[in-house]
């Protein structure tokens, strides 16, 4: 068996541009478990997976995640990546299209792009890293702060309610909706590899620490003590413990089923048209 710290090399030199390190997370980030559990996933998928995928982030913290693979990837605009990955994906239907984001930027500026996407059903997978925060621009809320959390546009405590992304996912159609943590990385990597080789729109949302802000305002700890609440505020979908505390989030895949892909309907259409 390869000893872990050989592991950690392997994967970094056949996946990473690893002459662009130090990345530029901060210390604890949940965005560096997620670069890594997205890697150890694509091992197991195999090389040929690998090669035909592109990453499409936007901006903030989240849009930084794919700069570091050594795979085609475009850094677009603000809450656009979906509506550049579509554009990816219906020119090369061949390829597959993973969009990391963050909270801001998939359900804020993004959020109409995302339930479109849904509705579509395009086979595009769409990673929610949610910090329930704004992190890279300083801290400010998001749609997935959470009533009474702090942030350094809400000192007080915000009094917006959040959305649940999974619910807003659902209703809005996607075929696959998952949620997973930083902290059960075996589940994330099990849930991303359905995510990836599922053929329509993917969601999966990743519960993710943001120690330097969320975790400072919130006084929750440094990065461990948030990996922690983790685990202890999550449970398996269908739990009994959700029923005795309704406040416990679930995690799982909520939805996985099989439609029409929006590329696949669209040259089928192609194709009757062309015959009549
Ligand atoms: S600001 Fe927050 S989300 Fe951004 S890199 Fe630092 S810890 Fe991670």
């Amino acid at each position: 068996m390869i000893p872990e710290s050989e592991f950690e090399n392997i994967l970094a030199k056949k996946y990473m541009r690893t002459e662009i390190m130090p990345h530029a997370f901060c210390p604890g980030c949940g965005l560096g478990i997620i670069e890594r559990i997205i890697l150890m996933a694509f091992e197991e998928l195999g090389w040929d997976e690998w090669e035909k995928t592109v990453f499409v982030s936007g901006i903030g913290c989240s849009g930084w995640v794919p700069l570091y693979f050594r795979r085609d990837a475009a850094h677009t605009l603000h809450g656009r990546a979906l509506a550049f990955a579509t554009g990816v994906k219906l020119a090369r239907p061949g390829l597959s299209i993973i969009v990391p984001m963050g909270d801001g930027d998939a359900v804020a500026i993004g959020g109409n792009h995302f339930i479109h996407a849904a509705r579509r059903n395009i086979d595009v997978t769409a990673i929610i890293m949610n910090n329930s925060i704004y992190g890279m621009t300083g801290g400010q809320f998001s749609p997935l702060t959470g009533h009474d959390k702090k942030a350094t546009t809400a000192p007080f405590g915000s009094i917006d309610h959040p959305f649940d992304t999974v619910r807003l996912a659902m209703g809005a159609g996607a075929s696959f909706v998952a949620r997973t943590t930083t902290y059960h990385v075996t589940s994330m990597k099990n849930i991303l590899k359905k995510a990836i080789m599922h053929k329509g729109f993917s969601v999966v949302e990743i519960l993710s620490q943001c120690p330097t802000y969320f975790g400072t305002k919130n006084k929750m700890g440094n990065a461990v003590d948030m990996l922690n609440n983790y685990k202890t505020h999550t449970v398996p979908i269908g739990s009994k413990k959700k029923k005795e505390n309704p406040d416990l989030i679930e995690r799982g895949i909520f939805v996985q089923e099989e439609r029409e892909e929006y590329c696949a309907e669209y040259e089928m259409l192609v194709k009757k048209v062309k015959k009549e």
